[in-house]
């Protein structure tokens, strides 16, 4: 029988935490505390301590993290900030709206992370920062990249908003580089019930610098020490995320679980599936898988209820919006080909492992057609 399964069920993690999820919102609504107050602090704390870090700077979503973050840095037009294409496009767009250029370099074809043996090539005078992206929810190579970053005295903010909870080598992501930033977007690990976002960091001028930003460049109120933002996490959203976080590592490990799952019972067909570096904690933001008849998996899945999603379908270098750097179709042949093959199975803590056999029995159907025919 034909069932519905959708990439991601957010209604239904909501209706497990339910109580709590409404008890909460309540006791910001009786605090009459509506902008920052005690449950982002409370929320900063908590994050902070989650990540390791010395600080955490609640903002209005993750995009304006990456945003603050550069800007609290001092980059700005003419500097250059190497990055991944193969990422959602705000991570080079923030990079663009402060004036700055995106530097692109291909992806690792295992894990879609930035290749790390092809930065230092890319490296000049203007280079002021590197933004790994740990994308899908594998961190990227942490070492070789402070390293580089060490070397030519470059700033390192990690996107860290697919990977909440992920660890490399034995440390969490988002307190290595010199900021981690993180979304709150409903679909994240960590996701609200709105838009939200934080950003993480050792370094307490730099935190100083992110909470001046955040109000309008003003400390105290209606004393303006720069041009800022009006990018302040909403309370609303910081006291669901407390209740939320420590409901994280669970849910995380059910991801690992059910990725391990399909890995497993999709194993001998040819597609491939998510490869995980063993020095590192992967939770799995999306499963991705492989194949070279994509588009046609897609069309077979939709056709028998099974919801799919590309990402991303345009690696960022070959996007409209950039044609004037000036990157040729097979500048980045990685990413290239990894638009094009690529596809996202349906993935969420509260999947059910009788929904998963549904999915992987379309899957197998899909390919065992193919054969026969
Ligand atoms: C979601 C996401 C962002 C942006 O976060 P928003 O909260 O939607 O602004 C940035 N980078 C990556 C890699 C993301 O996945």
């Amino acid at each position: 029988m034909t069932q519905n399964i959708q990439l991601i069920d957010l209604k239904r993690q909501y209706e497990s935490i339910k109580d709590e999820i409404r008890t909460s919102v309540f006791d910001v609504l009786d605090s009459g505390n509506y902008i920052l107050g005690p449950h982002v602090q409370k929320l900063e704390q908590e994050i902070a301590d989650y990540c390791g870090a010395q600080y955490a700077i609640g903002v209005a979503n993750g995009t304006d993290a990456l945003l603050l973050s550069l800007d609290a840095l001092g980059i700005g037009p003419g500097d250059e900030v190497i990055t991944t294409p193969f990422t959602f496009f705000a991570t080079a767009e923030v990079i663009s709206q402060l004036g700055a250029i995106p530097v692109f370099i291909d992806i690792d074809p295992k894990t879609y992370n930035i290749d790390c043996s092809k930065i230092e090539h890319s490296i000049t005078e203007k280079t002021k920062a590197i933004i790994p992206v740990h994308i899908f929810g594998q961190p990227a190579n942490m070492d070789e990249i402070l390293l580089l970053a060490d070397k030519y005295n470059l700033h390192v903010i990690e996107d860290a908003c697919q990977a909440i909870g992920s660890e490399y080598k034995g440390k969490r992501i988002g307190s290595m580089g010199t900021v981690g930033c993180f979304s709150f977007f409903p679909t994240k690990n960590l996701g609200g019930y709105g838009d939200g976002g934080i950003i993480v960091t050792n370094d307490e001028q730099l935190a100083k610098r992110l909470r001046i930003l955040r109000a309008h460049g003003s400390n105290p109120k209606y004393y303006h020490s720069m041009i800022g933002y009006n990018s302040r996490l909403d309370p609303l959203q910081a006291a669901m995320l407390s209740v939320k976080l420590k409901y994280l590592d669970g849910w995380n490990t059910r991801r690992k679980e059910l990725s391990l799952r399909y890995n497993e019972a999709l194993k001998d067909l040819p597609i491939t599936c998510p490869y995980a570096e063993d020095d590192r904690r992967h939770v799995y933001h999306l499963y991705i898988i492989q194949s070279d008849n994509r588009n046609e998996l897609i069309s077979y899945l939709e056709n028998n209820g099974v919801a799919s999603g590309v990402y991303y379908p345009v690696p960022l270098h070959r996007q409209e919006v950039y044609s004037d750097l000036g990157y040729q179709e097979g500048s980045m042949p990685v990413s290239e080909e990894a638009s094009k093959r690529t596809l996202a199975l349906p993935l969420y803590p509260e999947m059910t492992d009788g929904e998963q056999n549904y999915v992987i029995s379309i899957v197998r159907n899909f390919f065992e057609k193919k054969v026969s025919q």
